[in-house]
């Protein structure tokens, strides 16, 4: 057998390095500050669910759960998924830990890694990372306007412009039945004429014809018979009331009459966040963001009948962009000072010394493994810190320091016990 060279993070995976980690964090620190601010709680779910959660909440029909799930069958022999979506476990946790009984709506936010077996392309990973609010118990449509304007708000707050937001409403089991019907008989007497997916989606999920992104199906979707056409009272009622709160609120949006989304368990209105343009000017094709009302799901799962609504971002999309448009994080705070040292004794009372920057909540760069002090003051050098401190054999025998200012050169030597409380004086000024 070949001998492997080496080892690869698997398909579509990444690591996130450490100078990538300021954008989850900046991210993260937004959501967390908004959601406080909607008052919606944190939920952490675990990474596995039972199969049959995702099979029975997104749908048997839906590319999720057709192609995209890592199953795994437990010792114990139980088949579990590595969760695809954050939607149908929140609704499973809202039911195992009694959430109904708690005052309604009930609000959560997560914020993790999630798992499709995509196939490999720019912009769809096999880990990828998704935060989420859900407001359950709630039936109002402002519930949905205000689930739009979270995410709208955290997209501008993170400083993305050119955004658009697109909304539908796809019915619910009063109307859509019949609209099915109806797109079904238009797309079976031109069947010959759709892609190949398409054929298969007349048999399987008819509304998924309506985002057919292929060229060919473009002309026959534009004259197909359109939902909001053929929407109950009540679902138009709903939606006429979503668009006049988005319209109150000052949030840009599309009508559009193609979105359906790829998950079975949506009612009523949905909606998606793109970019407008992108930066060459193209229209985007890949949602930000996307969401919308599934006021069936907790009963499917044998909860009793409540309505909520909901959303997901993904965050390497929004973190590509925040890097496509040079948006700026607001800056870190940079060590200022660097500690060098010379010889065994010295650099005992230099990892003792550090010790008490940190208790003070001062950053201090060092490079301890470095026994030269040339190449330690090059290191200070390329950190530009404004103070170096020097702590040499002679120095540690006679338990002071010397502080060198980098910009004028000018040395003091001071006690080691007092060296915190002078550089704390220093950095002041
Ligand atoms: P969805 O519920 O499938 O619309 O997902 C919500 C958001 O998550 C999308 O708008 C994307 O930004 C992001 N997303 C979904 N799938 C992937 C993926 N495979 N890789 C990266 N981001 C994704």
């Amino acid at each position: 057998m070949a001998k492997r060279s080496k080892f690869q993070s698997p398909t579509g995976m990444h690591d996130i390095l450490p100078e990538n980690q300021k954008y989850y964090k900046r991210i993260y620190d937004v959501v967390s500050d908004i959601a406080d601010f909607y008052g919606f709680g944190k939920i952490d779910t675990p990474i596995v669910e039972e199969t049959e959660l995702f099979s029975k909440g997104i749908g048997l029909a839906t590319d999720i759960v057709k192609k995209q799930m890592y199953t795994l069958k437990t010792r114990g022999g139980d088949s579990l998924a590595l969760r695809p979506e954050g939607t149908a476990p929140i609704a499973r946790a809202y039911i195992e830990n009694g959430m109904q009984s708690r005052p309604q709506p009930l609000k959560l936010w997560y914020f993790g890694p999630f798992f499709r077996y995509e196939r490999p392309q720019a912009k769809r990973y096999r880990q990828f990372w998704q935060f989420g609010f859900e407001a359950l118990g709630e039936k109002s449509p402002v519930i949905d306007a205000q689930i739009i304007q979270i995410f709208y708000n955290i997209l501008r707050e993170l400083k993305l412009k050119n955004l658009l937001v697109e909304v539908n409403s796809i019915g619910d089991s009063q109307c859509r039945p019949y609209y099915k019907k109806l797109l079904a008989s238009y797309f079976r007497t031109r069947e010959a004429s759709l892609c190949f997916d398409c054929k298969r989606r007349l048999r399987e999920n008819v509304l998924r014809i309506l985002d057919c992104k292929e060229e060919k199906c473009q002309p026959i979707k534009a004259e197909a018979p359109q939902i909001l056409d053929h929407l109950c009272d009540e679902c138009r009622a709903h939606f006429k009331e979503v668009l006049e709160f988005l319209d109150e609120i000052e949030i840009p949006y599309n009508l559009n009459p193609y979105l359906v989304r790829g998950l079975d368990y949506y009612t009523k209105t949905v909606f998606e966040i793109f970019l407008e343009k992108t930066s060459n000017g193209e229209i985007s094709q890949s949602a930000l963001a996307g969401g919308g009302r599934y006021d069936k799901l907790i009963k499917l799962f044998r909860g009793k009948e409540t309505p909520a609504c909901g959303a997901a971002a993904g965050i390497e999309r929004i973190i590509d962009l925040m890097k496509s448009q040079k948006i700026k994080l607001p800056s870190e705070t940079e060590p200022q000072i660097f500690l060098a040292q010379l010889g065994s004794l010295a650099k005992r009372k230099s990892l003792k010394l550090l010790e008490s920057f940190r208790k003070s909540k001062i950053k201090v760069a060092e490079s301890f493994g470095r026994d030269s002090l040339n190449a330690q003051f090059n290191r200070a050098d390329k950190l530009g810190v404004k103070y170096t401190l020097i702590l040499g054999q002679k120095e540690a025998l006679e338990e002071v320091v010397i502080i060198r200012d980098m910009k004028t050169g000018k040395q003091e030597t001071v006690k080691l016990d007092k060296v915190v409380e002078k550089m704390k004086k220093r950095l002041k000024k």
